[in-house]
């Protein structure tokens, strides 16, 4: 499988929960590298350019809302087969529906604070990595 990066974000709600290192530690333990990381308080500017493309989704407001309430842990994820391996890990959106084990099924509380985010493609873990880490080169190891 190819060696990939990808970008996570640990939402407002998992950072109130002071469960970064326990949530660090899942991905570590299942292979992934953190090559990249910050704790940041996004204006909403950022919110809604990060997320632009839902845009025209009804919940956009609610989530960029949700995004801005408290500061995030944004990093990259470095690893075979990465940008799959997160999203497993991560669990469904909805936490109602997150298979037990899962980090949404543990950590969520609701499909706004659902504790965490993963790029769903290869071209997205591209840009997404790209707005929060511009100056990141390709990692190898
Ligand atoms: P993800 O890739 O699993 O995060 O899911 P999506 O890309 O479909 O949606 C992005 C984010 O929007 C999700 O993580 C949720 O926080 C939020 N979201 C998605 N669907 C809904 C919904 O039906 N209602 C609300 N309130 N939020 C949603």
């Amino acid at each position: 499988m190819a060696m990939e990066t990808t970008l996570s974000i640990l939402k407002p709600d998992a950072v109130r929960k002071n469960a970064i290192g326990q949530i660090l530690a899942r991905f570590e333990a299942a292979g992934l590298q953190i090559v990249a990381a910050r704790l940041v308080h996004l204006s909403r500017r950022e919110a809604e350019a990060f997320y632009a493309v839902h845009r025209e989704r009804p919940f956009f407001k609610d989530m960029v809302d949700f995004m801005v309430s408290g500061p995030v842990f944004v990093q990259a994820l470095y690893g075979e087969g990465a940008i799959a391996r997160n999203r497993d890990l991560m669990g469904a959106t909805d936490p109602k529906k997150a298979a037990p084990g899962t980090i949404r099924a543990e950590f969520a509380d609701s499909i706004d604070a659902n504790a965490v985010h993963g790029s769903d493609s290869a071209e997205t873990a591209r840009t997404e990595v790209a707005f929060f880490f511009p100056t990141l080169a390709i990692h190898r190891r």
